[in-house]
């Protein structure tokens, strides 16, 4: 796939704070951006030559940005297939149409990692309270249910922590497709973030250490602190994932490490992700440089992270308390995305912190963050 003219236009699928980083090195290297996004104060708009307000579903308007644009790409995952393999026919759209639309049903996604030969937690899709409560008997209480589609930060998803809880839970079977997962006693949550170039380049960031807290990701920790042996087989599985669903730009793989140590896939985003977002100011190359640079087939350079750094989300709740105390913390790298509806659970923005003390600086910050507990 050939790269676009110096000063050719991007076009980005979803304007929230991943298509505003995304445009914001677009724009550094010289290119125009072109969003697309259904709210009309969407993140991107201030960092965009054209914005489109529109809905994802909006197959008109979707044409229009593809026309304008040299090549597109998307935060947004949860295309219309029909849509997206149309626009995939006419335009320059490297990221292709299939293996975004695997990703986008849990049940697709989890068969894929399967027969790609990387672990995952036990699952099945279950369309009926019978079939949920027979995998429940199989694997053991407790499990989780998720919707199949349409889920992010915890949206759509249910623990039942046993079967008396079972007998008095409504799970709408009529209204949406449920996959069904053995609920683990997790040591840690871990991704791994990779770029694959139109050119086969490869580059891994560091393995990256999650905590999520109501489901939502809390903070970062990169590298993760834990044996190297991780990130090798973290790295193994990417791999074989990458040989089963041929990525193009960046995307991650998130993995639980449960109580015996074990890594399991979780599950996979391809485009940039919350967890890596450090990787601005700790790595000489950050996510969305790699993102565009690997899309466009330039070559990206071999990433190495120059400090270690630790990444708070800014949800709703932080902001309302550390408003007048954010930019009093000179070490904080304070991200701010621009929305302006703040929700007490919204991503609102987001702080890094490069250290040589880890352990002293998640102290330092965990005491002005809400700990959603
Ligand atoms: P989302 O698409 O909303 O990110 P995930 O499947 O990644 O959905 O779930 C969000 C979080 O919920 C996970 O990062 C993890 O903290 C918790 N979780 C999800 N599934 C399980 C599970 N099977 N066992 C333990 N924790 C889980
Ligand atoms: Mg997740």
């Amino acid at each position: 796939m050939s790269s676009i003219e110096m000063g050719g236009t991007i076009g980005i699928i979803g304007g929230g704070q991943l298509g505003k980083m995304l445009a914001q090195s677009a724009l550094r290297m010289g290119y125009k951006v072109a969003v697309l996004d259904p709210s009309e104060d969407a993140p991107a708009r201030s960092t965009c030559h054209t914005f489109i307000h529109a809905e994802f579903s909006d197959f008109a308007s979707l044409k229009e940005l593809c026309g304008l644009s040299d090549i597109v790409t998307y935060e947004f995952e949860n295309i219309d297939a029909h849509i997206l393999r149309t626009l995939v026919d006419d335009y320059h759209i490297p990221q292709g149409a299939e293996t975004v639309l695997t990703l986008q049903n849990r049940d697709y996604e989890k068969t894929a990692i399967e027969e790609a030969g990387a672990a995952i937690v036990p699952y099945e899709k279950v369309a009926t309270r019978d079939a949920l409560a027979s995998f429940a008997a199989t694997n053991g209480y407790p499990v989780i249910v998720k919707t199949a589609t349409g889920g992010y930060d915890g949206k759509g998803q249910m623990v039942i922590e046993s079967q008396a809880h079972m007998e008095n839970i409504d799970i709408p079977f009529d209204q949406a497709e449920w996959v069904a997962e053995k609920y683990l006693q997790l040591e840690r949550e871990v991704s791994l973030t990779v770029a694959r170039s139109t050119t086969g380049q490869v580059e891994y960031f560091p393995l990256q250490e999650n905590l999520h807290k109501d489901q939502v990701l809390y903070r970062t920790i990169a590298p993760a602190g834990i044996d190297a042996q991780y990130t090798a087989k973290a790295q193994k599985a990417a791999r074989k994932i990458m040989d089963k669903l041929h990525f193009t730009g960046v995307f991650t793989i998130e993995f639980f490490i449960d109580q015996d140590g074990s890594l399991y896939v979780n599950e996979i985003a391809p485009r940039p992700h919350n967890s890596a977002h450090h990787t601005i100011e700790s790595c000489n190359i950050s996510q969305f440089d790699a993102h565009i640079l690997a899309i466009l087939g330039h070559p990206m350079p071999a990433v190495h992270q120059h400090q270690d750094a630790v990444m708070m989300n800014l949800l709703g709740a932080d902001l309302d308390r550390l408003e007048q105390t954010l930019f009093t913390n000179p070490e904080w790298h304070v991200h701010v995305y621009g929305k302006t509806a703040r929700k007490p659970a919204r991503k609102m923005g987001h702080v890094t912190v490069l250290t040589d003390d880890v352990a002293e600086t998640l102290d330092r910050l965990e005491e002005n963050f809400i700990k959603g507990e």
